[in-house]
């Protein structure tokens, strides 16, 4: 029988060892950081794509050269966590440093361009809206996602400039997929048949965008909507997959033609002399969906807090300054890439609103001790899911699930032997931490379909 007493996570040494880390955290960069050595952020961000469908996670099928690149040339974190098992939440988390929960984006808003009510409430300053405040020309391509009505508009909430379109997905060939949205430069809306192929064109702007840029600090977003639905590919990506057939061929296509796009951005820093001058963050914004995507070994699949609905992905470069072949095996999350590009940037002071997440760069170079998190929280739907991780333990309540479930992700990492019964007292505390943490959080402001669907799918029995 396992011993609960030697188990239990230490929570009160643990959050003295946060402290003093997130203190480190928050004045080494700063003291170091001086105005003219601010680096270039990009953050490339998929969609849907599944946690091993990368090489850097073991990939066997799916060539993804350019993408473990950023890994093997920097920092591989086998736990990177986002904030929330799909699309929308995740992104308000990711933009807004702070967990979604504490101003209720906790849906996917899927009103039209006159609906005021679901989007990222304007209350909620963003990442882009912080690094303009300290000289930064920030850049959003691809898939927004944060609401359609105007107040929403990337362009009002402190992106210089937008190439890509509102809504949750976009066909690959350019017609809009409902009629509220359309591929936008600014504010103008761009005819199908300018474009080519949705990813491909996405790259081409992000190499055109470091190009225009690359004179003054800048942060890039680049949110390819690859790989989600719709299914669609070009010949010569297809190609490239013969011995796979069906959906997961196209998928493939679809991951490569993103790694191509990361290929044309990565060459383009080094073109431009900005390799050692900008820091790349790669994930996705949740697990893979359950028909195309590898998450293996991890259970679950997008809209599940089991790990294959929340561990992602992630990967971090910045030549020069953090250690090529680096891997961090302590969880991570979305919300640490907020605040490291925030104190990088220099700024962190000159923010008034509080962030939720880490910076990283100390715990990467050694110069802080200790773990970033001392716990990481999930809710879905006003906790219709939750999880909780502290430790190598987790606790989940799965949606349509009658009890919480604890597993010891060291030993178990796919969530198989639930310890609820022989750990009660591990059980206890993580439920005690999951209630502290949620106690502050609000009412999702609205509901949406999505998550019909995936009651329906668990209650299909589908995982
Ligand atoms: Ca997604």
């Amino acid at each position: 029988m396992r011993s609960a007493r030697v188990t239990i996570p230490a929570f009160r040494l643990r959050l003295w060892v946060y402290a003093i880390g997130s203190l480190l955290a928050g004045t080494t960069a700063i003291a170091s950081t001086t105005p003219a050595a601010k680096p270039n952020i990009i953050i490339i961000l998929t969609d849907d794509q599944g946690y091993t469908d990368v090489g850097f996670n073991g990939c066997k099928d799916i060539p993804t050269p350019n993408l473990d690149r950023i890994a093997h040339e920097g920092v591989h974190f086998p736990e990177g966590y986002v904030t929330h098992p799909y699309c929308s939440p995740s992104r308000a988390g990711l933009l807004s440093g702070r967990m979604q929960q504490r101003f209720g984006h906790e849906h996917n808003p899927e009103g039209a361009t006159d609906d005021n009510e679901e989007g990222i409430p304007v209350s909620v300053v963003l990442l882009p809206a912080r690094l303009k405040t300290v000289g930064y020309t920030t850049g959003i391509i691809g898939k927004w996602h944060l609401g359609k009505a105007p107040q929403f508009n990337p362009l009002n909430r402190g992106f210089d400039e937008f190439f890509g379109f509102l809504g949750g997905g976009f066909n690959y060939f350019g017609e809009a997929r409902d009629k509220d949205d359309s591929i936008y430069r600014g504010h103008t809306k761009v005819p199908a048949k300018a474009i080519t192929y949705l990813t491909d064109d996405f790259s081409a702007e992000a190499v055109q965008f470091i190009q225009r840029n690359k004179a003054n600090p800048f942060f890039l977003y680049l949110a390819y909507n690859a790989p989600h639905a719709p299914n669609q590919a070009t010949p010569k990506y297809l190609a490239r997959f013969p011995h796979l057939t069906g959906a997961r061929k196209i998928y493939a296509a679809m991951v490569s033609a993103v790694d191509d796009g990361v290929g044309r951005v990565l060459a383009e820093l080094k073109a431009q002399g900005l390799d050692e001058n900008t820091l790349v963050f790669f994930l996705s914004d949740n697990g893979g969906r359950l028909d195309v995507a590898d998450n293996h070994p991890l259970r679950g699949f997008k809209g599940s807090t089991y790990e294959g609905g929340i561990r992602v992905p992630f990967a971090a470069r910045w030549p020069g300054h953090l250690t090529a072949g680096t891997v961090y095996r302590q969880p991570v999350s979305s919300l640490d890439i907020h605040a490291t590009a925030l104190a990088l940037a220099g700024g962190t002071a000159a923010f008034a609103d509080r962030t939720e997440g880490v910076n990283l760069v100390p715990y990467l170079t050694g110069m802080a001790t200790g773990i970033p998190h001392v716990a990481l929280h999930w809710r879905v739907a006003g906790g219709w899911d939750f999880a909780v991780r502290s430790g190598n333990y987790k606790l989940t309540k799965p949606g349509l699930k009658p009890a919480v479930e604890l597993y010891d992700l060291t030993t178990d990492l796919r969530e198989q032997h639930d310890l609820s019964a022989q750990l009660p007292a591990v059980k206890a505390l993580l439920l005690d931490e999951y209630y502290r943490w949620d106690a502050p959080n609000v009412p999702p402001l609205w509901l949406d379909p999505h998550i019909e669907n995936v009651k329906k799918e668990r209650a299909a029995g589908i995982d």
